[in-house]
């Protein structure tokens, strides 16, 4: 039989962003194990893709700094994981389903803290969520597509955090009560910057920092016809404020995707629960309207679904504790002063938390699994490069709206999963 030449993938699953698009058509040269061509990605899917050959790429395992096995990288992380008494599981939100589960064993068996990014991004949204004022209205990404007719984006950017969001899900696409597309639907934007959004949409509200919880309460009041002594601050457009509200009440079905603008800015508590109040008035006044949190990380949504499954908790848990979910206490910013060794999933916290915290990573020895170099893996005693999930490791993720799809194995790959790494680590643990 004839050696294959080329392979056609017909609806391959993007592994960048919690979009998740499952229409990616790439075409393969199996003898060069290289990607010839992707259709359908946008810019940042088709960087993923591309990045085997990154300069960034970790090579070979390393332990103390010098290259090494993987068998070797593997006995040295249990050793450092038999000795410590409680070890930090962190990151986990770039991997696939299994490999988390395989993450959250380990946890569970040495009595360590198990964290996600989830926690440091969209905490306040579940802290909302659990205090219960106000009912969550929530749909699938199907259903908006099909319905909505008013689209906002409040403190999010789609175009340069999820360039597919605005074409598949919300604003472009043909729906079955949106038959012309984008032409039976309006798009508002409400930020602190004039994003690339401010284009193409029918409304941009720009606020000042702290100002959002102050325009959905003004906006609750003005669905509520509570207008009564509405006096607000000069700085307002009260008058813009009031059209678009109405514009807002007339809607067939809305839409508000919050973004990190919101969900991650000083005043977040506040401003989270007038955005809640605003969708409850509106629902209540007649109109349907959801709530939908923009996830990042492509497999953010199965992390905590996982944790959801298998805790009823969504992040930040403590095994070594009675109470083992207590934010405040038990999530990753709240524990670094206690664990004595970390284990770091595709992420980069010596990057992305704030400097005092990130430093206390040096006082004990980490653990990196990651493909790429990063200021993280400059500190670990020891370093597993892995497989791009989704590129060189099939596995399966969950769209930001909670849809489970199965990423492929597009290329041929001598770098272990970080499903392989960590169940390696596993088994030498409880077995040996
Ligand atoms: S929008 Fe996200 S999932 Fe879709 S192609 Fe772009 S990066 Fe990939």
């Amino acid at each position: 039989m004839a050696e294959e030449k080329e392979k056609i993938i017909e609806a391959a699953v993007c592994p960048f962003c919690a979009c998740l698009c499952d229409d990616i058509v790439i075409s393969v040269d199996v003898r060069g194990n290289e990607i010839k061509e992707i259709r359908n990605a946008c810019r940042i899917g088709v960087q993923k893709f591309r990045s085997t050959r990154n300069e960034g790429r970790i090579r070979k395992p390393r332990v103390d700094g010098k290259e090494t096995n993987y068998e070797t990288a593997i006995q040295k992380a249990v050793e450092i994981l038999r000795t410590a008494k409680n070890p930090l599981i962190y990151g986990l939100c770039n991997s696939d389903y299994h490999a988390q589960h395989v993450a959250l064993e380990i946890a569970k068996h040495t009595g360590g803290v198990y964290d996600i990014t989830e926690s440091i991004c969209h905490n306040l949204l579940y802290s909302e969520l659990m205090n219960g004022r106000y009912p969550f209205y929530y749909a699938l990404l199907d259903e908006i597509r099909d319905n909505a007719n008013v689209i906002i984006y409040w403190g999010a950017n789609p175009i340069v955090s999820h360039p597919r969001h605005l074409s598949r899900y919300s604003v472009y696409p043909i729906g079955r009560y949106a038959l012309k597309g984008v032409m039976d639907r309006e798009l508002i934007t409400i930020d602190l910057v004039d994003s690339e959004l401010k284009k193409i949409s029918r409304w941009f509200l720009r606020l000042k920092p702290g100002e959002d919880a102050k325009i959905a309460e003004l906006m609750t009041r003005l669905v509520n016809g509570d207008t009564s002594g509405l006096a607000v601050d000069n700085e307002i457009d009260l008058d813009t404020v009031v059209k678009l509200t109405d514009r807002l009440k007339k809607a067939f079905y809305g839409v508000i995707f919050l973004g990190l603008g919101v969900l991650s800015s000083e005043d977040a508590p506040e401003n989270i629960a007038a955005i809640f109040a605003l969708v409850d008035a509106l629902n209540k006044s007649g109109t349907r309207y959801v709530l939908f949190p923009m996830k990042g990380h492509f497999n953010v949504m199965g992390a905590v679904m996982l944790l959801l499954r298998e805790t009823g908790y969504p992040f930040g848990l403590d095994f070594s504790r009675d109470r083992v979910f207590e934010p405040g206490k038990t999530t990753v910013l709240d524990v670094l002063d206690d664990v004595d060794a970390a284990v770091i999933v595709g992420a980069d916290p010596y990057s992305s938390f704030p400097a005092e915290e990130a430093k206390k990573l040096g006082n004990m020895p980490v653990i990196v699994i990651d493909p790429f170099e990063t200021p993280t893996t400059l500190i670990s005693s020891v370093l597993f490069p892995t497989a791009i999930t989704g590129v060189e490791a099939e596995g399966i993720a969950y769209r930001m709206d909670g849809l489970p799809l199965k990423l492929d194995k597009i290329l041929e790959s001598a770098y272990l999963s970080d499903n392989e790494i960590l169940e390696g680590i596993y088994r030498r643990l409880v077995l040996l």
